[in-house]
């Protein structure tokens, strides 16, 4: 299957995404976490993400087709993916339409996880204090939250109009919200969308 995680900053999309990974046995692959190992290596793509990332603001979209393009043809991607903050704008999308065109099946599905404003503000403010991650800094937030409404928010529509988006509630324990994302992906593969 090859899913995407779309949602704010703070909605749960890195947790779901790797639990989802262990139940389907594909890799989960998240573009903030490649970039961030990127920038504590030191290479070159670190060096070029580092200073954008600690604003808020994006990484611009040829740098991420290419490392997307060549993390998907990678063997363990054969099987299928798991995408998590990729693609964060519509030209991203577009651009992984092409990359998947002729080369397998399509998107299985867009899971959409929702979470209220108030609440996702209060997670990045804990994440910030527990995990320190330099772009939960409380000044970089509303910034990285602005971006996400600007450019993110409409892959929604995009990919609604695709008919592959499930809007999922991202509030409550961990383990509803993946019983809902399984519930939404059953539905996914009896409407005979995936592979
Ligand atoms: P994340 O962990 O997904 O919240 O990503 C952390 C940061 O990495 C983002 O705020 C962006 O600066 C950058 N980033 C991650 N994925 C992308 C992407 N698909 N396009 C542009 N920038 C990205």
């Amino acid at each position: 299957m090859r899913i995407i995680f779309l949602g704010p900053p703070g909605s749960g999309k890195g947790t779901q995404a790797k639990l989802l990974s262990e139940r389907l046995g594909v890799p989960a692959i998240s573009t903030g976490e490649i970039l961030r190992s990127a920038v504590r290596a030191g290479s070159p793509l670190g060096l070029q993400a580092k200073a954008t990332m600690e604003a808020g603001e994006l990484v611009s979209d040829d740098l991420m087709i290419a490392l997307i393009r060549d993390r998907i043809a990678s063997p363990d991607a054969s099987r299928g993916f798991i995408l998590d903050g990729f693609p964060r704008t519509v030209e991203q999308a577009a651009a992984l339409e092409k990359l998947m065109a002729g080369n397998g099946p399509g998107l299985s599905a867009v899971l959409n996880l929702s979470v209220p404003e108030a609440v996702i503000v209060d997670r990045l403010h804990g994440r910030s204090r527990d995990e320190g991650r330099s772009d939960d800094r409380p000044e970089t937030i509303l910034e990285r939250l602005r971006v996400y409404h600007q450019k993110t928010e409409p892959l929604a529509d995009f990919y609604r109009g695709r008919r592959l988006l499930a809007d999922i509630n991202g509030m409550g324990d961990v383990s509803e919200i993946s019983d809902r994302i399984d519930q939404a992906l059953a539905v996914a593969v009896s409407s005979g969308r995936t592979a």
